[in-house]
């Protein structure tokens, strides 16, 4: 894994972000036949780079099978990836960064909150688990246990000494929560972390990730499908499709001034409490191509309404546009890159 290290524009200073990442790239390969050989590549991530901020939080949003879960699971080396590289602090995972000092900085927070709990321990077993087999005395580690509960709106005389299935799903996500805080960790990753909650369990769990990124300096990644709790959340956007950055930039760039066609897509389906603003009309249709062999030039092309000869010979490179840090890969966005829409080159 090589990239040079990327530094984030922010009011005129360039600083070191906490979580960069370049280049990265995951394929599967696809096995068949009677002797299993290879049939084919999903290319669930294909060559995604961005940065995150201290104390940031990154959304990521796109549709199902767009790569953003795979993105969250190489950032906590869930699975390795193929080429890119992974920096926290200016330092390589895998160079000066070990995979284990990775493990422990980078925290990830997942959909299901049942399954990411043993049903054998206790809460404060569960919390305490990761810091003990750490080193950690067991004394210290339960009284750091009894904190984090404590810290996450859980009395730990009540809760600490409960099982998985004792608790309600906000409760268990609480717990969660606690367990990722055990490690002190820079990064936090939520997948869709609040997605199964209902809706007013999922404003408390939020109002509980606000504070505590506040309070601990927490920097985030925020994945979800609801783009109304992605703009409440976030203050960068990425959107993702087929595996790649499509746009990224500010949440007030990105839901105020959307570049790509996707993103306005995405953006125009989404529902509006406003009476006036609602589409009825889901603006994208079909859903996306197969991941194993995506279109050519842009991947976007078989469903983008602006559509041109050039978008499906050449893939778009990312373009800076008027905000300082918002990016998209649109031939529209690209001077004189042929497209109908584009400006001429100067
Ligand atoms: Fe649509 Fe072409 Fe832009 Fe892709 S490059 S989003 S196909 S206009």
């Amino acid at each position: 894994m090589s990239a040079p290290a990327a530094t984030t524009p922010r009011a005129g200073i360039q600083i070191e972000p906490t979580l960069s990442v370049a280049g990265l790239k995951k394929h599967f390969p696809l096995k068949g036949g009677l002797f299993g050989k290879s049939t084919g590549t999903v290319r669930a991530v294909d060559g995604v780079t961005f940065d995150v901020a201290q104390g940031d939080t990154l959304g990521i949003v796109g549709e199902s099978g767009c790569g953003k879960s795979t993105t969250a699971r190489l950032l906590v080396d869930l699975i390795r990836p193929d080429d890119g590289a992974i920096r926290l602090d200016g330092k390589l995972v895998g160079g000066d960064l070990t995979i284990r000092d990775l493990r422990r900085q980078v925290q990830m927070v997942f959909q299901d909150s049942y399954a990411s709990l043993n049903p054998r321990l206790t809460m404060e077993e569960a919390i305490a688990f990761g810091p003990r087999i750490n080193g950690m005395p067991e004394t210290k580690a339960t009284q750091l246990a009894h904190s984090l509960l404590n810290r996450v709106g859980l009395e730990p005389r009540r809760f600490a000494g409960r099982y998985p299935h004792e608790l309600s799903g906000g409760q268990r996500q609480r717990v969660n929560i606690a367990r990722a805080l055990a490690f002190s960790p820079k990064v936090v990753i939520l997948d869709e972390a609040v997605s199964a909650l209902d809706k007013s369990v999922e404003a408390q769990v939020l109002n509980l990730l606000t504070e505590l990124k506040a309070e601990l300096g927490l920097t985030y990644v925020f994945i979800s499908h609801d783009l109304n709790v992605v703009r409440y959340m976030s203050d960068r956007v990425m959107v993702m499709y087929l595996g790649q950055v499509v746009e990224i930039g500010p949440v007030d760039a990105i839901y105020g001034s959307p570049t790509h066609p996707y993103t306005r897509a995405l953006l125009a389906a989404m529902p509006s409490m406003d009476p006036d603003k609602r589409t009825m009309e889901a603006p994208l249709s079909g859903d996306p191509p197969n991941p194993i062999n995506p279109p050519s030039g842009c991947r976007f092309h078989t469903r983008c309404a602006l559509a041109d000869g050039v978008c499906s010979a050449t893939e778009p490179s990312q373009q800076i546009l008027a905000t300082r840090g918002h990016l998209a890969a649109c031939h529209i966005a690209i001077r004189g890159s042929g497209h109908r829409l584009a400006e001429a080159r100067a």
